[in-house]
């Protein structure tokens, strides 16, 4: 295990955001996550896991906690049936080097989130999804450090309890380490894509039957035409999860706007897009100190300046939940975690 202390977080988040921290500590091996576990109760301080720091908006102040990043990075493959692979990732591989890894194999089931920032542990926690697939869909289980009973546990598709950016980790913030992740990928074609925007990409450019390669092309593209790259400007992608309504809440939105888009999910939920309410509510490029609504898709904010301040972007989610709720009297939630330990 390696110790660090009093570290600046920006170079280890997406937004280039945070103060500094206590100790930064990195693990390799299950022994050092154990000895970090011990480290930080020895300090009585709180533990918590980094990733690559692409889904937290960790406040400007010092963090009096350790922070624990995992730089395991090992990815091996089984196989099942002739047709099916089980392929294990330690939590510190970084996402899209596994997807990249899965592709390059022909392997299926995780093309369709190619390009999502971030480390492979980090994937479970909030079930990512992007172009009509998540997480959940390839997941066999993980392997975690269990906090509270200090135990190593396998946990299941089922002990996970996925949804939509949801798993039994944000219920249980401060008790799981995962160190590795399975997912079962098939060498089959991928399924026929229905998500809109791929689809139109994939007729204009005369491809009728991709394959994962095609796949995580065309995705990989269409992402770099809505997403900021954090390398250039920070942002920790879409900021707001998207809305769920009932009927009535989305008939209210039709009558003033009958072109609102949303996806129908059952009789009575309604999905509606959280860029889409932003926009209308007149944010689209709106400021706040560094932090703006990105100009290409309002669903995002970014560190405009490269100088934003956590509370620049605070105040700016604030500003954007009171005016789409006083205009459409719906609440948005964050995806984007806020950290703060003092
Ligand atoms: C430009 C951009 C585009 C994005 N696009 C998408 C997208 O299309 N779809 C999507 O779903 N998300 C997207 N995101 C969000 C982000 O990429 C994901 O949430 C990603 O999984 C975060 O990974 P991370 O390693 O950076 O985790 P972090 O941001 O560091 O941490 C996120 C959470 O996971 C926990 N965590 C991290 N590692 C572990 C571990 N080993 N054990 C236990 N808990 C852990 C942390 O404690 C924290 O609660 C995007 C972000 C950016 C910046």
């Amino acid at each position: 295990m390696e110790i660090k202390e009093n570290i600046s977080l920006t170079n280890y988040t997406s937004f280039h955001i945070g103060g500094t921290v206590r100790y930064l500590l990195t693990a390799d091996s299950p022994e050092s996550v154990v000895r970090a576990v011990h480290f930080a109760q020895e300090k009585q301080l709180p533990l918590f896991v980094i990733g690559e720091g692409s889904n937290l908006l960790i406040s400007d102040e010092h963090q009096n906690a350790c922070f624990l990043h995992m730089k395991n990075n090992t990815i091996t493959q089984d196989t099942l049936t002739p047709g099916e692979i089980v392929v294990t990732a330690d939590a510190g591989v970084l996402w899209d080097d596994l997807v990249a890894h899965t592709v390059v194999n022909g392997l299926s089931g995780l093309e369709c989130l190619s390009g999502i920032p971030g480390s492979v542990g980090a994937a479970p926690v909030q079930n990512i999804g992007a172009y009509g697939q998540e997480c959940k869909d390839a997941f066999i289980s993980l392997t975690a450090y269990d906090r509270d009973t200090h135990s190593w546990v396998t946990l299941s598709k089922e002990d996970v309890n996925f949804s939509y950016r949801n798993s039994l980790f944000k219920h249980f913030p401060d008790r799981y380490i995962i160190t590795d992740v399975s997912f079962r990928l098939t060498k089959s074609r991928p399924p026929q894509p229905t998500y809109q925007s791929l689809v139109a990409y994939l007729q204009t450019n005369h491809i009728h039957h991709p394959t994962v390669q095609d796949l995580r092309e065309a995705i990989l593209f269409l992402r770099k035409t809505k997403l900021p790259d954090p390398t250039v400007i920070g942002s920790a992608g879409s900021f707001f999860k998207n809305p769920v309504v009932t009927n009535k809440v989305f008939q209210r939105v039709q009558r003033t706007f009958p072109d609102v888009p949303s996806i129908k999910l059952s009789t009575d939920a309604i999905k509606l897009f959280a860029g889409w309410l932003i926009e209308k509510a007149g944010l689209k490029g709106v400021r706040e100190g560094g932090a703006q609504v990105y100009e290409q898709n309002s669903l995002v904010i970014t560190n405009a300046t490269g100088q934003a301040t956590a509370s620049d972007v605070k105040k700016l989610a604030e500003r954007i939940t009171k005016q789409v709720n006083d205009q459409f009297g719906i609440t948005l939630l964050p995806e984007v975690e806020y950290v703060r330990y003092l």
